[in-house]
């Protein structure tokens, strides 16, 4: 990986949903985490934005939650915000698409299009996301692979793609019944799923578990997570080490890559490793 790739941040940007999908990380957590929430205007959120982008530049942003279509003004905020950052925005897709694409500029956002199946409606779910591809943005699936939709994904798979957009496919993380995952799928399982998650490293820490403790990693110094209260952290599986506030005036960073003292790396996060092959 590369030392000098460019900045990015997560930003929960609430922990709020209209959705109640038994996997949620939050789905036991909504009403204490929901009291961390803050709501602030587009104007409030650019003060804090332009200070990081006075500081270093253009960065990625990753806008995650909850569900950041259901933040206040979010559409305006969007188009604020990626007139000097870029974004990434993650969604159930419960949104107001059509307004979406009217605002916002595609070269300078992504989005990550999420498919529950207890909860969106597939076929509303396609015609939102072909509205995406149309007015230029890239729009994929990603469906997880959570033991009891396991089942469907040939079927979804395939609706989806016969519809013109590509699936991918996330491994749970968690228990069900009793079992914990990644670690309980069996080896038929993780053939099935392999081909669908993509590249070696995500494999090896996203499906394989494999311990990331002690290797030296950029998150906290070119990566962190922004949470919805504005408690900055290294990543996702460190929500204690909190390294300043983002809505603060000194807000900071750590000052070089520090190692990682976690014993998994389940997001995408894992990216940020420096790891023997650099
Ligand atoms: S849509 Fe996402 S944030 Fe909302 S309940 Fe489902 S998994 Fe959680
Ligand atoms: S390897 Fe993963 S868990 Fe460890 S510090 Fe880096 S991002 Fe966090």
């Amino acid at each position: 990986m590369d030392q000098n790739k460019r900045m990015y941040f997560t930003w929960d940007i609430h922990y709020k949903c209209n959705f109640r999908c038994p996997y949620c990380w939050f789905y036991t957590k909504w009403p204490d985490e929901g009291r961390r929430n803050i709501y602030l205007s587009p104007d409030e959120w650019m003060k804090h934005w332009r200070r990081v982008y006075d500081k270093y530049g253009s960065i990625r942003i990753e806008i995650t939650g909850g569900e950041p279509f259901i933040y206040p003004n979010f559409i305006e905020l969007i188009k604020r915000l990626s007139s000097i950052h870029r974004v990434k925005i993650t969604t159930n897709m419960s949104g107001d698409i059509e307004t979406f694409v009217k605002e916002i500029d595609p070269q300078k956002v992504n989005l990550d299009l999420n498919f529950h199946p207890l909860f969106a409606d597939i076929d509303t779910f396609i015609r939102k996301a072909l509205i995406l591809k149309k007015s230029g943005f890239k729009a994929g699936v990603c469906y997880l692979a959570y033991p009891p939709q396991m089942g469907k994904i040939n079927f979804y798979r395939k609706y989806f793609e016969e519809n013109g957009i590509n699936f991918a496919l996330a491994a749970f993380w968690g228990e069900y019944r009793g079992k914990t995952y990644p670690d309980s799928y069996t080896q038929e399982e993780i053939e099935f799923i392999r081909p669908f998650l993509g590249d070696i490293d995500r494999i090896v820490y996203h499906l394989k578990g494999e311990s990331p403790r002690g290797k030296l990693c950029n998150a906290g110094y070119k990566y962190a997570v922004i949470q919805a209260d504005g408690k900055v952290i290294r990543c996702g599986q460190l929500p204690d080490k909190a390294i300043s506030n983002f809505l603060d005036d000194n807000f900071h960073l750590l000052d070089r890559p520090e190692p990682c003292e976690a014993d998994y790396c389940p997001c995408n996060e894992y990216i940020n490793i420096l790891d023997e092959r650099n």
